[in-house]
């Protein structure tokens, strides 16, 4: 079995790999990027997770045998190869290696669905079908390690506040906010749903004493229309917390974006600069507000039409959001369009403490401060014809010690398009889930 690893192990990655190092012996794991055979020598490109190196074989300087093995692989095959660091000017990383030993570790068959060197340009949809060599490309897994770093630094920033992680169920029997959207499934002899938002779970866990958790977890929507901005599976971090309301968890939420653009400029260079992607222009926060009375406003005045109690529409979404510089808080939203839990203004009932936090166009989180009276609660679901019969283990939190609360959930994916510039959701997530894929 010569496919084997055996003793084998990569000594660096490429990009431990500098003319620093020059003499010494490495061994590289990885794919064949490139094989240029010009007769006399030998170049192979071998690219792994950080990057590429050059692999040199002058015939005069190395075995036969090595030469028969690499003239032996294709592009994308998997390869072992030990060698000799020494200085080159025109290689990547201004080395080259001169390999004392090759070991094919698994040969890739040709022609490939798509090309991972991007010579040739591939659609969405090519390169989604064959995802697994997509992600193979630098400037496709650049935006993963920035996702990474993004959740990394949101769960940081979340225990340095204090926020507790919690996990709740994404197998559930009622609808969290009414009956759309809804993924229904069979379990066993009755009618389930996936769930759609972690909304109810954690405000019972406000009720639970738990004071300020966070979830980090897949929703699922059954969203009729295939936009670049939604999925069908997505990731959402969802915050809630006691004792607090709208304007407080604002402040949490500015600084958790604030922190992210931080920590991607700080960790993430190199993957910005793949991306080709001035993350430096926008603006940290504190995010400037917009109240729902201007944006009407606002949106009326750019020539869209827009009556005062609607939704934005798409239209309006995108003549305000050209009025702002980056992210912005669009606040005090009319109460008959946001969901049944929002807690409406004291002195002017019609609107509430609900936000959403916008980047331009595109809504990144919805938040609100949430109404904790048990009988005030049951009326706004009766309002929007919502039967309470159907929340009984939610309701139930509320009459026995519910304490003031608010919240908010972010979409994880659309959060890293803003991190990294790209204009299609599908981009962000490694297998996307739409209206017309499920797989791979
Ligand atoms: P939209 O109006 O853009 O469809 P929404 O108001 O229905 O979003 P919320 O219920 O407020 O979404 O969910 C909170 C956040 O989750 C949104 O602000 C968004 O960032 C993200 N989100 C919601 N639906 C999707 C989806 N289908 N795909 C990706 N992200 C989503
Ligand atoms: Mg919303």
């Amino acid at each position: 079995m010569d496919y084997l690893l055996g003793d084998l192990r990569r000594t660096h990655y490429s990009s431990d790999i500098s003319p620093e190092i020059s003499g010494e012996e490495v061994l590289l794991m990885g794919w064949v990027h490139e094989i240029r055979d010009l007769g006399g020598i030998i170049f192979v490109i071998i690219r792994d997770r950080d990057g590429l190196i050059q692999v040199t074989a002058p015939s005069k300087k190395v075995d036969a045998e090595i030469l028969a093995d690499l003239r032996a692989l294709r592009k994308e095959s998997v390869v072992a190869i030990k060698g000799t660091a020494q200085e080159a000017g025109k290689a990547p990383n201004g080395v080259e290696i001169i390999p004392s030993k090759v070991k094919i570790l698994n040969l890739a068959n040709q022609p490939l669905p798509m090309d991972p060197t991007e010579k040739v340009k591939a659609e969405i949809d090519t390169r989604l079908n064959s995802r697994f060599l997509d992600l193979r490309k630098a400037n496709v897994s650049a935006i993963f390690k920035i996702k990474a770093n993004m959740l990394k630094t949101v769960r940081q920033y979340f225990d340095d506040n204090d926020i507790i992680e919690i996990n709740t169920p994404k197998l559930v029997a009622s609808a969290t906010e009414g009956g759309t959207e809804l993924f229904p499934i069979t379990y066993f002899e009755k009618e389930a749903f996936l769930g759609q938002s972690p909304q109810l779970y954690k405000q019972m866990m406000m009720g639970a004493g738990f004071d300020k958790v966070f979830e980090i977890g897949q929703i699922f929507r059954a969203e009729e229309h295939d936009t670049l901005r939604h999925l069908n599976e997505a990731i959402s971090i969802d915050m809630e917390a006691s004792f607090k309301d709208d304007k407080d968890v604002m402040n949490i939420l500015d600084g958790m974006i604030t922190t992210v653009l931080q920590s991607t400029k700080e960790n993430c260079a190199k993957e910005l600069e793949i991306l080709d992607y001035d993350l430096a222009a926008i603006p940290e926060g504190p995010f400037p507000e917009v109240k729902y009375d201007d944006a009407v406003d606002i949106v009326n005045s750019k020539g869209i039409d827009m009556e005062w109690g609607e939704d934005l529409s798409r239209e309006a979404e995108k003549a305000l959001g050209d009025t702002q510089e980056g992210f912005y808080f669009l606040t005090d939203w009319p109460t008959a369009i946001k969901p049944f839990y929002v807690v409406p203004y004291e002195d002017r009932p019609e609107i509430s403490h609900a936000f959403d936090l916008m980047y331009k166009n595109l809504e990144i989180s919805s938040g609100s401060t949430r109404m904790h009276d048990y009988d005030t609660l049951v009326a706004q679901m009766e309002q929007r014809n919502l039967n309470p019969d159907g929340f009984g283990a939610y309701l139930q939190a509320f009459k026995y010690g519910m304490p003031p609360h608010a919240g908010w959930g972010v979409g994880a994916d659309r959060l890293a398009m803003v991190l990294t510039g790209v204009e299609n959701i599908r981009e962000t997530v490694l297998f996307p889930r739409d209206r017309h894929r499920l797989t791979p």
